[in-house]
């Protein structure tokens, strides 16, 4: 890596999804010359099948009081929304331990005022990047929805009143509103609850390849390769040396790692055991079916949005426990198929299917900080459900600490340390 004069010295960051990206544009708005790698091109991993949604409302972390009681039936029922696979169940444990330790009503209220302290400036964050790039045509503001069956009343009240102290727009929607909004929707869906500042990407993976290519008018490079490790530079003690497989190696005075559900690994192998795994979702596109919704739908109880975006109608969601190995599950494709029929009259079949890593910590929150062994690499992964929304915020945090200038957010609750 060559070194500019004018800028504070040579950045990497690892992986290329929109959390890399975001952070590649960060650093360079700090003035560091970055190299951004990854095994696959820009943009193809989790980032390109999303629900499309800026879920800034999302202070609600996935383990909530009383889970446990609710995990075995949700794990085991055959149409459930989350699913766990019988070979994976060993490996994911201690994970799932973890995870319903977070749940209770104390840590879940300090999860949600850590979160909602991402998640309140995410939004300009995201501004300033788009607004850059000139990416706002890919970004609609029409707010989203989640409906609710007659019986799920009492869900969709508790919804409204966990949100309201956290001052997220939010409100109940009556019946008769709900049909005005969506009329495409069935008479299944007896009431809603619209979250009408939520924005939404027509296109999560076109603008991930706007962000891209923002980064590389701003003098970024790119290059195709798998990270091995990091390691301390034998001399110069300001910089570090990544090995990539290939036996390339590449000298940093800062790297980031963006890698998602891949970083688990890497993280442990600079001494930060973490209990990172991955929570697979998949998602089923129906084609003609682009005009159907005005908004993001979600079925909560279903655990899919219904997201209408440039290609189709995108019915995207659900959890597998199943690590990064395994094959898809076709019966998952076909959940989602028919639970998007439960409440829309949908005649064809989807034209496409696609599942992808979310990169969960069992408290629902990131990892953004140092590692703990060089302090020249910052961590950036673990964004679970909200990694498109928050992709933003954490890229500038990462961009701050790694040019020693104070951040936007306070990041101590967000480090590695908490699991140390
Ligand atoms: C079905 C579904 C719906 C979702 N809906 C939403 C939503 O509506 N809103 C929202 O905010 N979030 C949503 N998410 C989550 C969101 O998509 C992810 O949090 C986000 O894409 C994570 O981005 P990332 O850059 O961290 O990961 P990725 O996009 O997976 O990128 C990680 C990159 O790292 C690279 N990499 C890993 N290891 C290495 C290595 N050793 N060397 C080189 N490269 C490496 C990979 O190749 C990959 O390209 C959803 C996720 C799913 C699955």
């Amino acid at each position: 890596m060559t070194t500019n004069p004018n800028t504070r010295g040579n950045a990497l960051v690892v992986g290329a999804g929109v959390v890399g990206i975001a952070t590649a544009l960060w650093l360079q708005r700090h003035g560091w010359t970055v190299t951004l790698l990854d095994r696959q091109p820009p943009g193809t991993a989790t980032s390109f099948g999303n629900a499309c949604t800026f879920a800034t409302y999302s202070v609600e972390p996935v383990a909530t009081p009383g889970i446990w009681r609710q995990a075995p039936a949700l794990l085991f029922k055959p149409d459930s929304p989350l699913k766990v696979r019988p070979a994976y169940l060993g490996k994911i444990a201690p994970w799932l331990w973890q995870f319903l330790r977070a749940s209770s009503e104390r840590r879940v209220h300090g999860i949600s005022r850590d979160l909602d302290t991402l998640l309140k400036p995410c939004m300009s964050s995201w501004s300033t990047l788009l607004d850059d790039a000139q990416a706002n045509h890919l970004i609609r503001h029409d707010g989203s929805l989640y409906i609710f069956e007659a019986h799920e009343r009492p869900v969709a009240e508790e919804m409204v009143a966990y949100h309201l102290p956290f001052d997220v727009p939010i409100r109940l929607v009556e019946n008769h509103e709900l049909h005005a909004m969506e009329p495409a929707l069935n008479a299944r869906a007896a009431l809603g609850v619209e979250l009408p500042k939520v924005s939404r990407t027509l296109d999560p993976y076109a603008l991930s390849l706007r962000l891209f290519q923002r980064f590389l008018e701003m003098g970024g490079h790119f290059l195709r390769g798998e990270l091995r490790d990091i390691q301390r530079h034998a001399v110069d003690s300001e910089q570090v040396v990544a090995h990539l497989a290939s036996g390339q190696t590449l000298t940093a005075a800062r790297v980031a790692l963006c890698t998602g559900a891949w970083s688990k690994q890497l993280a442990g192998s600079l001494g930060d055991h973490l209990p990172q795994d991955t929570e697979r979702g998949y998602h089923v596109l129906f084609e003609q079916a682009g005009q159907l919704l005005n908004r993001p739908v979600c079925w909560g109880a279903g655990g899919f949005y219904m997201t209408p975006m440039a290609q189709g109608l995108r019915v995207g969601g659900t959890v597998e426990f199943a690590g990064t190995q395994a094959l898809p599950d076709p019966r998952r494709y076909r959940y989602l198929a028919s639970g998007a029929r439960r409440f829309l009259n949908l005649q064809h079949e989807p034209s496409s299917q696609w599942m992808g890593f979310r990169s969960s910590m069992p408290d629902s929150k990131p990892v953004v900080g140092r590692s703990h062994l060089l302090p020249q690499v910052f961590y950036n992964f673990g964004h679970g459900h909200v990694g498109l929304t928050l992709g933003a915020i954490t890229g500038q945090l990462v961009a701050q600490m790694a040019s020693g200038v104070p951040t936007a957010v306070e990041v101590e609750a967000f480090s590695a340390r908490r699991f140390l």
